[in-house]
């Protein structure tokens, strides 16, 4: 007989596959010895059983959730439906992976008309045990029989106005008797059945919903986001129930033992006084901040503090606590990991080392580099004028600008249709995840930090503001209010989540900096990684972004960008253009100071690090009007102004247009083909090159050029290639008297050339792999035709697990990739490789970089830290795979 049931002192932290994360966690602190309510968990087996018997508990699992329920009875002392001293229990739901809020949970689990009384007698206070009573009603109705909230919130908000009561704890027992009453039936005329009195019955029935919850919408949502596999089920915990709502020296909070926004090693969390766990995270009262439960219950406190310190210590990361009061005694129902900001997470990390809790191999795979991007995005300009409409709790840090809407659905409408918006809601509910995910930021005028809109925004990284008070909001009209100024649906607000200011219309956003933490986890970073990290980068500006994020070069310079440039579209129109070989020399003359220009300020900004430059790359066309427009153009100059210069200008464009007009660009007459075809044209660009770096060599700059030919399918072209720009450095030699050390290298982007790689090889000096070409010309997808049109069917229908020009195709172009640089090294050893494009800023693909041995990534200016932090991980994790087969091999 498989063992679906465990005590909590049966379990331990890492049973959590079995037992889920609550449940682990549960059971650790347990055995530990803190002061835990004691219960049971049904385990994530016993969840799979469920779904496996047609969504029914088996007899065995129903028969070992009795016996451990009369184990539980046995150490409280208590029996479940006894009307003389009843045993509450809360039935949790647990899963392996920590879904805040997004199943469902039961408390005050055993109350009916006659323990309710038993309750009241007991206790002495039969104020409490009928708050108890209609809770339970409320969230059984709500979350076993689906009744929804709103018509028990109605009717107490009815009960609540006739008796002229300004909140709850102003309720008599008798008034909470009545509420009962009206309960009751509401139950029975939403569910269709009378609410059942048996306890056990309320017990199984609640045990099936928190299983039936693993696939409610919102779980459903949240696992797809999180990339949460969905064959894990969940745990239920079955916990006997403490009370927070016993009066004034009861409570129940939620704390961080840092802060998760900021991850400042100081304790950070919220509590109310007499009242039950939901009230807090539900965000309809704004509860107190932690430090005044100092004052309040002092050696409670000082209880709690050092129970922090001590979980922080036993788990070694930083720890989220659910706590609660009863009558001064403190009891802990709940700690995790905390889900956090990404600044948080590189603080907490870095300060976790100091502390020597952790190793900085440790702290370096604790921050997960595609979170880093939060810190690299623009913040709000201090230095601008700007006047707060309102401030509310600074629930998570990041600055956004957007319209404002008062609905999830809404938000995710028109986030669709590519509008930026701010969902404004008095409190949200796990019912609002795909608005939070939609929107920008969210804004709440209810609830706390630790409220669900809070805990949501910061585990994705988006800024939220909570607890605005000020905001008058009418949800019907969609507007809201602040004083006089009222803000409709669609107007634009910007937000700073981590002040708390909310301001009408636009600000400035400035550049991000990395914070001394930030510079200290990567120099740790870079000590680890085996990987070169370098950027894309095609002016001056980007260097130097790159080379403030750390880049350790340029690994894509693209020279078609400078052409685009407004003033020197005219001239390089007239190249392309020109009918003679003089006449395009004229106009080459022209943009080679131009170019040699761009290359000194990049040479510059990158101050004696190696820079690959790419020659012209694209068709010829891409610098001339589009055919279309010319063609309208000149129809209206034939009939308005047939002997016009103007007239005979464009009809020449046109003819040239019309001539260079490709079937498919993609696989037309570009990169090499063009060096080709136009050899002066790869030659100005080469002498802009070693004029660059002569001049920079006067200024005592050092330089260290890497020419990329690109396109190369076959070795001649390069071969070709590589002669032309020894030609140019020779003049430039022979002119300027200058010597010159530099590499020629190719880019491998067709399939062609990484089959045969050694070929290549034999003229290359480095391979820098192409893998967006590379990605299309494998699949043979054009990558806007893909991304517009099919791919997106093909990874919802798992056809393909994902975007293959966002993470490597391992399998396909990956391992093209690894056949090039096998084939290269066997003629070179020591070939330089690399990749460029938008991969070398994505961690799997990173990953694979790693583990094949190239010498470098190259990507964005802007993932660069990022790209640095991934490759440490992809060494670490490596090392730590080889160690254990190691040892597996001396076993
Ligand atoms: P969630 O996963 O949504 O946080 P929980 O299972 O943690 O759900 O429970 C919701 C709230 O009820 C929490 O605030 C928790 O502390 C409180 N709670 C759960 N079980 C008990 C119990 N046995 N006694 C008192 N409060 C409880
Ligand atoms: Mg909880
Ligand atoms: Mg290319």
């Amino acid at each position: 007989m498989s063992k679906f049931v465990y005590m909590f002192d049966e379990g331990n932290g890492q049973k959590r596959e079995l037992l889920g994360g609550k449940g682990a966690n549960l059971a650790e602190m347990t055995r530990i010895g803190l002061p835990v309510p004691y219960g049971f968990t049904i385990s994530t087996e016993a969840c799979n059983a469920y779904y496996d018997a047609g969504k029914a508990l088996t007899s065995e699992v129903e028969l070992q959730i009795l016996k451990a329920l009369s184990q539980l009875e046995e150490k409280t002392g208590k029996k479940l439906g006894d009307a003389s001293n009843p045993l509450l229990v809360s039935v949790r739901s647990g899963a392996v992976h920590s879904m805040p809020g997004m199943m469902d949970t039961v408390l005050n689990l055993g109350m009916n008309d006659q323990t309710v009384e038993g309750l009241a007698k007991l206790t002495n206070n039969p104020r409490f045990a009928y708050d108890s009573y209609r809770r339970f009603i409320q969230m059984f109705s709500d979350v076993v029989l689906k009744v929804d909230a709103f018509y028990f919130e109605q009717l107490l908000e009815e009960v609540r106005e006739e008796k002229g009561y300004a909140s709850d704890p102003e309720m008599l027992a008798e008034d909470w008797k009545d509420i009962i009453e009206g309960y009751k039936e509401i139950v029975k005329k939403h569910a269709k059945r009378g609410f059942p009195e048996d306890p056990y019955e309320q017990m199984f029935l609640s045990i099936s919903a928190v299983f039936d919850s693993w696939n409610n919408q919102r779980a459903i949502v949240y696992r797809r986001l999180q990339k949460i596999p969905g064959h894990l089920g969940t745990a239920v915990n079955i916990q006997s129930m403490v009370f927070g709502n016993m009066g004034s020296d009861s409570g129940t909070g939620v704390a961080f033992t840092r802060n998760p926004s900021t991850g400042e090693a100081k304790l950070y969390g919220e509590y109310l006084i007499n009242a039950q766990g939901e009230d807090v995270v539900a965000g309809i009262r704004t509860p107190q901040p932690i430090v005044t439960l100092a004052n309040e219950m002092p050696e409670v406190y000082q209880q709690f503090v050092d129970t922090c310190n001590l979980l922080e210590k036993h788990y070694k990361d930083m720890q989220d606590i659910e706590f609660t009061v009863e009558r001064g005694e403190l009891f802990i129902l709940q700690t995790r990991t905390g889900k956090r900001t990404a600044q948080a997470a590189i603080r907490i990390a870095v300060e976790l080392v100091q502390e020597k809790i952790i190793s900085k191999n440790e702290a370096l795979l604790r921050v997960d580099p595609e979170q880093l991007n939060q810190l690299l995005h623009r913040r709000i300009d201090d230095s601008v004028e700007k006047t707060p409409l309102a401030k509310g709790l600074p629930a998570s840090p990041g600055a956004a600008t957007g319209i404002v809407v008062f609905s999830a659905d809404d938000a995710e409408r028109l986030a669709k249709d590519e509008e930026r918006v701010i969902l404004v809601r008095p409190e949200t509910t796990p019912d609002d995840i795909h608005g939070i995910v939609a929107a920008q930021a969210t804004i709440t005028s209810r609830g706390g930090m630790t409220s669900h809109a809070a805990v949501v925004a910061r585990g994705m990284g988006k800024a939220c503001i909570c607890g605005c008070e000020a905001l008058n909001i009418d949800l019907k009209g969609k507007q809201f209010k602040v004083g006089e100024v009222i803000v409709r649906e669609g107007d634009v607000v910007t937000i700073d989540g981590s002040t708390g200011e909310i301001i009408l219309g636009e600000i400035p956003m400035i550049e991000p900096e990395l914070s001394d933490e930030f510079q200290l986890l990567l120099t740790w970073a870079d000590e680890e990684r085996k990987l070169g990290v370098r950027a894309n980068a095609d002016n001056p500006e980007d260097a130097k972004k790159a080379f403030n994020f750390g880049a350790g070069g340029i690994g894509l310079c693209r020279t078609e960008h400078m052409f685009m440039d407004a003033n020197r579209i005219p001239v390089v129109q007239d190249m392309i253009l020109a009918e003679s070989s003089r006449e395009r020399e004229e106009a080459l003359s022209k943009l080679l100071p131009m170019q040699q220009e761009d290359f000194e300020g990049i040479f510059e900004a990158m101050d004696g690090l190696p820079v690959t430059v790419r020659l012209l790359d694209p068709p010829l066309h891409e610098f001339l009007p589009d055919k279309e427009e010319l063609l309208i153009e000149v129809t209206k100059l034939q009939l308005t102004a047939p002997d016009s210069e103007e007239l005979k200008e464009k009809e020449l464009l046109l003819r040239k247009v019309r001539h260079l007009d490709e079937f498919n660009p993609m696989l037309g007459h570009r990169g090499c083909r063009l060096g080709m075809t136009h050899p002066e044209i790869y030659v100005m660009q080469a002498k802009a090159i070693f004029y660059a770096i002569a001049t920079m060599k006067q200024k005592g700059i050092d330089v260290k050029p890497e020419i990329m030919i690109p396109l190369v399918g076959h070795v001649n072209e390069l071969k070709e290639m590589r002669e032309l720009v020894i030609k140019a450095e020779q003049l430039v030699k022979h002119e300027t008297g200058v010597e010159f050390d530099y590499l020629i290298g190719t880019m491998i982007e067709v399939p062609r050339a990484a089959l045969t790689a050694d070929q290549i090889a034999e003229e290359a000096d480095f391979f820098s792999f192409g893998t967006n070409d590379l990605t299309q010309t494998t699949f043979g997808y054009s990558r806007d035709d893909a991304e517009g049109k099919f791919l997106q069917m093909y990874i919802e229908n798992k056809l393909l697990p994902e975007n293959p020009f966002a993470s490597l195709d391992q399998e396909g172009v990956g391992r093209l990739v690894e056949t090039g640089v096998k084939l290269g090294r066997t003629i070179k050893p020591g070939l330089k490789t690399g990749i460029c494009g938008e991969h070398g800023g994505e961690k799997q693909s990173i990953q694979f970089c790693h583990e094949i041995g190239l010498d470098y990534v190259s990507c964005s200016p802007y993932r660069v830290p990022l790209a640095r932090l991934a490759a440490a991980q992809a060494s670490i994790k490596n090392d730590l795979t080889q160690s254990v087969s190691a040892l597996q091999v001396q076993k």
